[in-house]
């Protein structure tokens, strides 16, 4: 592109186990990528999880926190492992997680599931069904029955003991994941179905007149409603249907979850966090795979899509998150597989050659 030189600072977390494997491949594809497009990216790699709680004695230290506050976007790696579960009175490596998301504020969580046409093979449902999956899961992260009140124990008239939580939303929690839904479906197909259970529950009555309320900003964008339980079956029975789901924090919980599954690898899949002005949180779905760690055979193509996703959705930069997106694809059609997605007849490869691959191909499309 013509435009001048944009500058952004990145904040890589590392973490724990494959962490450090996919995120030191991810940024080489991101400095890559940036050079063609005319892109500079600062990197600060800071301590986080259970890497952080040896070195400091807190998951989330505050120096790592100011960082991914200050910085343009945030790319993290994976956290925890086997070494610091097994020891219970200690803070978990994953609490600093919560705290992170906490910290950046960030309330719309973004999860893409594609079926790939490379690896259709993979998906837990029949080829014709699975073929041309592209979905993305908009999930509210920071209200409804996980954080409302009142929440807790009790004992009820019978003086048996009951558990109860709240489902809360406020009209402006739903207007803000609202709007990144539209905007989100704008960047991708137009369509959005908006998933509740507003035939019984008032929060999602108040969820469905304000998604309605919102889609008057957007008349470009085809906007349907689903109950949960009917969207739960629709994800199994024709996922081609869907393009943007927008739905509560417990409900997308769920279906992201189903969503993920139909793609059947997880090594592949990318997530974002977005707040209303401060950066993004850009995150591979997978955990830290202790299993696998340290032995350079971990797939870092879910941390390289969340790259492609920090540039899209983080930082604007369409072209270059494309670019990114574009090798990936290149690199599964020259036939190079991870352990995690090989089949016969591919050439299987480790993190740091699967790396090499993508780099290559962004230097040929250039
Ligand atoms: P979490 O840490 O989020 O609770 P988990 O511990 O249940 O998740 P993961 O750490 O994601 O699960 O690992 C689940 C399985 O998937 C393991 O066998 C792991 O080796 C494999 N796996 C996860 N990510 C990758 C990857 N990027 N490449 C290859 N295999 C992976
Ligand atoms: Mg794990």
């Amino acid at each position: 592109s013509s435009s001048p030189t944009r500058h952004y600072a990145i904040t890589l977390l590392p973490g724990d186990g494959i962490g450090p494997e996919v995120v030191s491949v991810a940024k080489k594809v991101l400095q890559r990528a940036g050079s063609v497009e005319g892109i500079h990216f600062d990197f600060q790699e800071m301590p986080m999880g259970g890497a952080a709680l040896d070195l400091t004695g807190v998951p989330l230290p505050k120096e790592t926190l100011e960082a991914a506050r200050s910085s343009d976007a945030v790319l993290l790696g994976a956290i925890g492992g086997y070494k610091w579960d097994k020891n219970e009175k200690h803070v978990k490596p994953e609490t600093g997680l919560l705290q992170l998301r906490e910290g950046l504020k960030v309330f719309a969580n973004l999860r893409p599931a594609s079926v790939l046409p490379q690896l259709v093979d993979a998906s837990t449902l029949k080829k014709e069904v699975a073929e041309g999956v592209d979905l993305m899961v908009v999930r509210e992260l920071t209200g409804g029955i996980y954080f409302g009140k009142p929440r807790g124990f009790s004992t009820n008239d019978n003086g048996e003991e009951i558990g109860f939580n709240t489902e809360v939303y406020a009209s402006h929690e739903i207007d803000r994941i609202a709007r990144v839904a539209f905007e989100t479906a704008r960047k991708r197909r137009g369509k959005l179905c908006s998933v509740d259970k507003a035939n019984v529950l008032e929060a999602s009555m108040l969820w469905r007149r304000r998604v309605t309320e919102i889609a008057l900003e957007y008349p470009d964008i085809e906007l349907t409603h689903m109950y949960v339980d009917n969207a739960s079956m629709q994800l199994v029975r024709f996922p081609k249907q869907f393009d943007v789901i927008v739905t509560n924090n417990i409900f997308g919980d769920i279906l992201s979850d189903e969503a993920s599954m139909i793609t059947g690898s997880i090594g592949m899949l990318p997530s974002a966090s977005l707040g209303e002005n401060g950066p993004g949180l850009f995150e591979p779905i997978h955990g830290s795979a202790p299993d696998i760690a340290g032995q350079d055979k971990a797939n870092p193509l879910a941390t390289i899509l969340s790259a492609a996703m920090l540039l899209k959705y983080g930082l604007g930069e369409q072209d270059a998150a494309e670019r990114i997106e574009t090798a990936v694809l290149n690199t599964l059609d020259r036939g190079f597989r991870t352990g995690d997605i090989y089949s016969d007849g591919n050439i299987m490869v480790g993190c740091t050659e699967m790396g090499e691959q993508v780099l290559r191909a962004v230097d040929s499309e250039a």
